[in-house]
Parts: C-alpha cells; structure tokens; sequence
C-alpha cells in the first residue's frame, strides 16, 4: 500500500482507543522525545483508566475509582496530548490517512495506532437482553454491580473465567449468595487445564460458591422484563435477582476490517506491532502480534500486555528497530488468593503440569511442561519469582523435573 499519499503535510500520530494501551502509547511518544501533534481518541467519556480494578479493589470498595485512571487529568494538556473523548472513529482511510468520525467529521493523521480493546461476547440465550442482566468491561458496569451487589440476596454468575470468578469473589465479600454456572468441566479449564482449574473450583466451593460447572443454559428467564433465574438444558432452574455474564471478550477490529486491513483474531501485525498497511499499527487487546519466541501470532486479553506493547509500538512509529517479545504476563486476585502467571500454553499443548510447594495451603508454583521443555509457570501466594519463572519459560532449556517440584533447589539454578 502507499505511503503518505494524499496528505502529505500531516505530521498527527493519532491513537483510536484511549484504553490503558492509548494512554501508554501516547506517553512514550513524548517520553521519546516526540514533539509533534499527539491525539488520542476515545469513545468513553472517562479518560484513560485501568480495568483490573473493575473486579477486584474498586468493586469490593478498597480503593477509590481515581486510582484507576493510567494519568491525572492535567498530565494531558501539560504534554500536549489532545485527549478527545467521546468520540467515535467509525472509517479509516489507510492510503488517504484519514479518519471518519461519528459525526461525519474526518480528522487527517501521519501515522495511526490502533488500541481499540475487546467488547464482552454476548450470551446468545433467549432472555439475554432483560433487565438485570450484567457485563463489566467499563466503570459504570463496575459501579452497576457494586449496587445490585448492595439490593441483590442471590446472584448467578455465567461463565467461570477470570472475570466471572473474581466478581463472584466480590459478590460473596458482600454476602450475596452465588450460583456459577459454566459448560466446561472445571473453572479457566481453557486457559489453565484439569488439575490448576480444580484447584479454582475448591478455592469457591470453599468460600460458598454453588458451582455447577458442566452445565448447559437454555435461557434467562424473567418478570416484568428484569431476569429473575436461568433455565438450565437440563430442566433445572436456579432463581437469581441478576444475571452476570463473562463469557470472554471479541477483539474491536471491525474499524480495520472494513479498512481493508489484514485481521483474523485480533488486527495482525508483525513483531515491529504494524499492520498490513505501513503507517497503521496496533497494540494491547486488539492486536494479534507475531511473537518471535513462540513463532506465531498470538492475542494477549491483559493488563500486562496493555501496558507494554504500546511503549514498542510508539517506538517502533517512530522508525526505531524494536520488536514486541515479552512473554504474556497476568494476574487475579480472588478472595485470599493472588497469583501471577507468565508463559504461553495453547490447550492441549502441554504434557503434564509440574507443582512446587503445596497446592493444600494454596502456596504453590505450577509449571505447565512438554517434554522437558517449560511453557508457563503460575506462582499462587508466592511473591518475586516471575523474573525466574519469565528465564526458565524463555530459555526454551529443558529441565530436571525433580529439581523442577523442589522448593529447596532456587529457581534460578534450573537454568543451565
Ligand atoms: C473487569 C476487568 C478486570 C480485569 N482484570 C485483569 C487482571 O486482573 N489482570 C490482567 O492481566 N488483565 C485484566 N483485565 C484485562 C485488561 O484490563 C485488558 O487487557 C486491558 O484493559 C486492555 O487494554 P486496551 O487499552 O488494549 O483496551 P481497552 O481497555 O478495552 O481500551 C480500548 C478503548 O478503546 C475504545 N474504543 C473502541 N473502539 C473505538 C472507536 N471506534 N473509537 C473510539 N474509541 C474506541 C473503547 O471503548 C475503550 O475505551 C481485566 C479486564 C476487565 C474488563
């Protein structure tokens, strides 16, 4: 595709989504010393904010929602980034380097990062669109639940993956009764497996949690328009006073689709974080980036990745020689349970899983193996091991797996 035909006089770096991944990139431009137009461009009327406080601290009222913002409001106009919020981009123009906005404006750029995030799937059950049925993605869901969680004496939580989970952990901090209800046969069997996931499941059974995983929804059922319980295939009906569904999230690439952009899960760009057109980049939930370690394309739904993909993709439109290879990073904390995460496995891809410590107490590092080789390792209740863990994953070495389960040999020494 052509290069910076048809508005040649433009020197915008313009930034569509201003998300975690927005405010990130719109930082390092300056901080690498940047000093032409920055915008960035948002469809909230919030400024940039993170979400994981969205399940946890800011949901269960421990902290304030003014820690979650990525900036305070003035540090904006003080680095001369033109923050616009509530405002749409509904076109590009890749070859013209313009945008359509919402309300048929265009706005000209010289070069385009794109961190337009994920939208929550919807449940695609009959009774889906009653009242007092829940998603959290934005602070104003945050805030929706934290009040039904107030009025509510029982909820049902559909879907047991990480935001299911730590909401249902909120739910019952408030003494809501909880009923999670998922197809698989344990909770985050997708991303963790059979024997990590079961380890999740007695975490909520332990806290109260009616869980009911195998099971299959036929429908929300309701009165007078608000959801009052879920039918399950089965016949059964659990009662409820709202619904919350966290069945995962869908990529927002439909702006790059339709612009002709290369997308499959995610808008595709190689290690450098550009797209199929040279001056269009993107970063954080919606990019699907090429990983040099694992060798494939690979879209990361967290924080971490959020946090830093943009600082490379700033740089990287700024003609340096960078590529994104930081291993996918995340957390949660549930209950008295906090636990980090590093590496990549694909279900399936692993031979067997590899615990160090005691998965009793919940004081414990699990290492996800093929062959020999480690893929991921998750630390549960125990704190400063990611660097480790991150050598031991990327080093691609194999590894004595009874040195490997033995708290008493340090991590560092499984390195050869
Ligand atoms: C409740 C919750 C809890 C989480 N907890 C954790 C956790 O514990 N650990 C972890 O690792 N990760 C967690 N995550 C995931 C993490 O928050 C995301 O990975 C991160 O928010 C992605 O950032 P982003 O900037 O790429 O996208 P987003 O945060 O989705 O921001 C994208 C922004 O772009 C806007 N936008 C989209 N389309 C347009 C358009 N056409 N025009 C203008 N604006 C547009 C969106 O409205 C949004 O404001 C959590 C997510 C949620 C929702």
């Amino acid at each position: 595709m052509a290069g910076n035909a048809g508005n040649a006089g433009n020197t915008a770096f313009t930034i569509v989504g201003a998300g975690l991944a927005g405010a990130k990139a719109a930082e390092t431009l300056r901080a690498e010393g940047f000093d032409g137009p920055i915008v960035l461009l948002g469809d909230e009327r919030e400024r940039p904010y993170e979400r994981p406080p969205l399940s946890k601290s800011y949901l269960l009222g421990t902290s304030e929602k003014e820690q979650a913002f990525v900036h305070p409001p003035e540090w904006y106009s003080q680095h001369g980034v033109d923050l616009r919020l509530g405002t749409t981009v509904t076109g590009i123009d890749p070859d013209g380097h313009r945008l359509t906005l919402a309300d048929g404006s265009h706005h000209d750029y010289a070069k385009l990062l794109l961190t337009t995030g994920s939208t929550p799937r919807p449940l695609p059950v009959p009774g889906a669109d009653l009242d007092g049925v829940l998603y959290l993605r934005r602070l104003a869901d945050s805030d929706r639940l934290k009040e039904t969680f107030r009025a509510a004496s029982r909820v049902v939580v559909i879907g047991a993956g990480w935001i299911g989970l730590e909401t249902t952990a909120a739910a019952r901090a408030a003494d809501v009764e909880v009923t999670v209800l998922d197809t698989a046969q344990v909770p985050l069997q997708r991303v963790l497996g059979r024997e990590v996931g079961q380890i999740f499941a007695e975490l909520h059974t332990d806290h109260g949690v009616d869980l009911r995983c195998g099971t299959q929804i036929a429908q929300i059922t309701g009165s007078g328009g608000h959801a009052d319980g879920v039918l399950l295939a089965d016949g059964t009906r659990v009662e409820a006073d709202a619904v919350i569904v966290g069945v995962g999230v869908t990529p927002n690439s439909g702006l790059a689709a339709a612009a002709g952009l290369d997308v499959g899960n995610g808008v595709h760009v190689d290690a450098r974080l550009r797209t199929s057109h040279p001056d269009v980049y993107a970063a954080g939930d919606v990019a699907s980036a090429f990983h040099p370690l694992l060798g494939k394309h690979i879209r990361v739904e967290h924080w971490a990745n959020a946090l830093h993909q943009p600082q490379t993709a700033a740089r990287a439109m700024l003609g340096q020689d960078v590529i994104y290879e930081r291993l996918p990073y995340f957390f949660t904390d549930q209950y008295d349970l906090g636990m980090e995460y590093t590496g990549y496995v694909d279900p399936d891809a692993y031979d067997r899983v590899v615990f160090r410590g005691s998965t009793e107490s919940r004081e414990f590092i699990a290492f996800w193996l093929a062959g020999r080789r480690v893929l991921a390792g998750m630390n549960v209740n125990l704190w400063d091991v990611t660097d480790p863990i991150r050598a031991l994953v990327a080093s691609g070495q194999t590894v004595d797996e009874i040195a490997l389960a033995d708290p008493d040999v340090p991590l560092g020494e499984l390195v050869m």
